[in-house]
């Protein structure tokens, strides 16, 4: 027998975080896939987690065909009140199927990716602020305050690739502070000490310094005030989903980089955690003309951050089905006491049993597929690496629409 020998791949996407690094080297064999040079630990754990032998979709646990998985789930569906669709990890292609399946069903689409999101999506509409890009971020500034430390978990390379690059457009020297979170095992990141629970509190009296306001404020608070004020081009970056009190801060945070922009130049650069919310955002936004969370109950896609949250709709058991697709395999499902599709990545086993579970292929390993970045302004391809018989969220979605009673068609 001949053995299969591995080829090497460059300049590979990864889909695990929303930075969605281009550079990655995976060397491909058969189904394993190794990461050989430029991904994280996420990115060599999450290339090489194997695929199991049984790749079958269950009813209740058991073994069935796609179809009668499918069938299963469209039966659930046409007879829901309120549907969940939720996770959202999926690519382009699979995000439009779920609203187009949320749309004809009447369901809900809310990513359920926390408070932090929302509250930078309510900063948007009522306030505003001033955007960076992840470009921007690399090649700019010469000030750079990151918020807490969840930047870390969101992007791993976040340093590598944006903070300290090799090289930047703009070299002019880079200062690095970090407000809060566990001090930076990087020497070239000025720790400013802060508990969790006052981050909001520091910031905001942050504020008050740059406007000049006769404010109380610690002398460390105060020098930072000075290096922004002093710099040219400042940076605001935080990790969306794991600030604490994220309606007060974010709402000084954006506030921040608007009034920065009256000398001198700023940008807020807030990170999601992985790239199937974002790209689902974006979707719903040219698709809808509003932002997540949608419903689609009353016909017309309705957008309200209240009404429509996955987490208060499934605490309550308002909504009767929650759909939740996971392609990457980012997050558990929530454990729910309605009946559950689950369309997740193969291997993955999910916290509870459900009613439907079929295991789907990963865009960026198994099938191409486009990813939105954590700045919204780049939709990259990620191409498939490898051959599986896995159907991709949007050949299931397509089966389980295809499969749906009447009048729900
Ligand atoms: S930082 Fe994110 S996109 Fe880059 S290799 Fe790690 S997990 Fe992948």
């Amino acid at each position: 027998m001949q053995a299969s020998r591995a080829r090497l791949e460059r300049e590979v996407v990864c889909p695990f975080c929303a930075l969605l690094c281009d550079d990655l080297e995976v060397a491909v064999e058969g189904e394993r896939l190794a990461v050989r040079d430029k991904g994280c630990a996420r990115a060599r754990e999450a290339f090489a987690r194997p695929l199991p032998e049984d790749r079958r979709p269950r009813l209740r646990g058991e073994p069935v065909p796609l179809e009668a998985a499918a069938g299963r789930a469209a039966e659930l569906l046409g007879s829901a009140g309120l549907p969940l669709f939720a996770g959202l990890e999926a690519d382009l292609a699979g995000l439009r199927a779920v609203v187009a399946l949320a749309e004809r069903t009447g369901g809900v689409v809310d990513p359920m990716t926390g408070e932090g999101a929302r509250a930078q999506l309510r900063a948007v509409q009522r306030s505003g602020w001033v955007a960076g890009t992840l470009a921007e971020a690399r090649n700019r500034p010469d000030l750079v305050l990151l918020v807490g430390d969840g930047w870390r978990a969101a992007a791993p390379r976040l340093f590598e690739r944006v903070l300290a690059p090799a090289a930047r457009l703009d070299e002019r020297p880079r200062r690095l502070l970090q407000l809060g979170g566990a001090p930076p095992r990087e020497p070239e990141i000025e720790h400013l000490p802060c508990p969790e629970a006052a981050l909001a509190e520091q910031v905001a009296l942050l504020r008050a310094l740059l406007r000049d306001r006769p404010v109380a404020a610690p002398e460390s608070l105060r020098a930072l005030a000075d290096a922004i004020r002093t710099a040219s081009y400042r940076l605001l970056l935080w990790a969306t989903e794991s600030l604490p009190a994220p309606a007060v801060l974010v709402h000084h945070l954006a506030a921040l980089s608007r009034e920065l922009n009256a000398r001198g130049r700023a940008v807020a650069l807030p990170l999601a955690s992985s790239p199937g919310p974002v790209t689902a955002r974006q979707l719903l936004l040219w698709q809808t003309g509003v932002p997540d969370p949608v419903g689609f109950a009353d016909g017309a896609p309705e957008q309200d951050p209240v009404r429509w949250a996955g987490e208060r709709l499934s605490a309550e058991k308002a909504a009767d089905l929650l759909v939740w697709i996971d392609a990457s395999g980012f997050r558990p499902p929530p454990v729910v006491s309605v009946p559950a599709v689950l369309l997740i990545r193969a291997g993955i086993d999910p916290p509870f049993v459900p009613e439907v579970l079929i295991p789907i292929a990963t865009p960026g390993l198994d099938h191409p597929g486009d990813l939105y970045r954590t700045d919204t302004v780049v939709a990259l391809r990620a191409r498939g690496l490898r051959r599986t018989a896995l159907p991709s969220a949007a050949e299931v979605l397509a089966a389980i629409a295809g499969a749906l009673p009447d009048p729900a068609r």
